[in-house]
């Protein structure tokens, strides 16, 4: 068994952990980064980043990452809808809201992960994959053993950062536990060889009992989406499911009934999930141990901002740990309440966007035409989509009254 000392142990190399692990490490701090897959692999996962989420990617020092993994810069949001003929459909530029750093990042999940662990080895960090078999002893001094490829191994730390996610392997050592909700369900599929589908504009919509995303990637790829209700969650199981998702993007509210899309191939395996949002029962701060990114906490996937916070918080974090010694508990306060306010107005946002665009029937069909029909006499309506650009905080908080709430889905007609 070997026993080692370092400054901070990273327990997860997703965008989250394995940003932090860059920013430590450049910033003079002996780190080890934890992993427990072999390689990184195509999973269905965060493939979009707001642009409040690439400031936090710069911040960090990390952004080139995306530009080597391929990221493509979305330009125009294109939102579909059945109660709206395609040819009346606008393009939002979303290059206006933040313009220092122009739209949205599109890129695969995967290639990210693979080259922040190589900055993080190229900044000093010492990157373990296949790492099995965690544990953490929380305290002054964390002690952390795993199981490497090559035996068992002790490393007395400074600090545990937990960033592995829904797995949460880290917080349940420290007795965190989450409440749950699920809203309803989805899945996702890469595809290559997309036809006419313009390689910076992404689009959103709704027809029938589907909820569709299309986030084109480099090289005629693109991430498909659908939501769908709990009651059809077989609809894409068995053989043949990849297909049939493809297929069911033959909608009347797309262009040429979608075609652009039906052409398409499947470029990897389809993931089906229900979409689950988790909010933490105590504080995600111990002695030694702070979680970031999902693993404290995450909202309905529905939104596509997991990564942008997961970037902030290893931002916020790594900036306590390079500011000084303390890093007793007491000084992650200021993070803690800022991810609390941060995290309640995702969720919320989350909701009205769930409710809006992946909610079925005739009646969300009705809400949407009402909604549609305020939204093109008041911007102020759409304020909670800004949720997707620009960071919480600067989202204006009437968005967030129940006044605007009752005003969006009982006055809108
Ligand atoms: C289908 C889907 C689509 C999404 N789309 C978007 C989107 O477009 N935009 C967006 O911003 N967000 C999106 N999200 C959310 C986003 O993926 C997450 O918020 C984000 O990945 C969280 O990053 P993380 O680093 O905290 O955790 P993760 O990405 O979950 O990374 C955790 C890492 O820890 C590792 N790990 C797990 N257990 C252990 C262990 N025991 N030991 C060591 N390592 C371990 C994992 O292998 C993984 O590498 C989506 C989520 C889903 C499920």
């Amino acid at each position: 068994m070997s026993i080692g000392h370092t400054d901070v142990v990273v327990v997860g190399s997703g965008i989250g952990g394995a940003a932090a692990a860059c920013r430590l490490a450049a910033g003079g701090l002996s780190v080890v980064l934890l992993e427990k897959q072999r390689a990184f692999t195509d999973l269905a996962r965060g493939e979009w980043l707001a642009p409040w989420g690439i400031q936090e990617a710069q911040r960090l020092g990390v952004l080139d990452c995306f530009a080597v993994a391929g990221a493509c810069e979305m330009r125009h949001w294109v939102t579909w809808d059945e109660a709206v003929p395609p040819e009346e459909v606008e393009s939002v530029d979303m290059t206006r809201f933040l313009p220092s750093v122009g739209g949205p990042l599109s890129f695969p999940h995967h290639r990210v992960c693979e080259i922040l662990a190589e900055q993080a080895a190229a900044s000093g960090a010492r990157v373990v994959m296949e790492a099995a078999k965690i544990t953490i002893a929380p305290g002054m001094e964390p002690v952390v053993t795993y199981q490497g490829f090559d035996g068992p191994h002790t490393i007395k730390a400074r600090m545990v950062l937990g960033a592995t996610g829904r797995a949460c392997k880290v917080g349940r050592q420290i007795g965190v536990t989450m409440t749950t909700a699920t809203h309803e369900w989805g899945g996702a599929l890469k595809v290559e060889g997309m036809g006419d589908w313009p390689a910076d504009t992404q689009a959103l919509g709704t027809e029938g009992d589907v909820m569709f995303m299309v986030f084109p990637q480099e090289a005629g790829r693109a991430r498909l989406y659908m939501n769908f209700p709990t009651t059809n969650q077989d609809r894409y199981r068995g053989p043949g499911g990849p297909e049939r998702f493809i297929a069911d993007y033959e909608l009347e509210c797309l262009p040429d009934r979608g075609k652009a899309v039906t052409v398409a191939r499947p470029a990897g395996p389809l993931a089906i999930w229900p979409r689950l949002s988790s909010v933490p029962d105590r504080p995600t701060v111990a002695e030694g141990v702070v979680l970031i990114g999902d693993e404290a906490g995450r909202t309905d996937s529905v939104l596509g901002t997991g990564l942008s916070c997961a970037l902030r918080d290893a931002r916020m974090v790594s900036e306590v740990l390079l500011a000084g010694d303390d890093w007793r508990p007491e000084v992650f306060a200021p993070f803690l309440e800022e991810r609390t306010f941060r995290m309640r107005r995702l969720h919320y946002g989350a909701s009205i966007i769930a409710r809006l665009h992946a909610s079925f029937g005739h009646e969300a069909l009705e809400r949407r035409r009402r909604v549609n029909r305020l939204a093109a006499r008041h911007f102020g309506a759409q304020v909670t989509g800004l949720l997707n650009l620009v960071a919480p905080e600067d989202v204006p908080d009437f968005g967030f009254s129940e006044f605007f709430a009752e005003r969006l889905f009982r006055e809108s007609a």
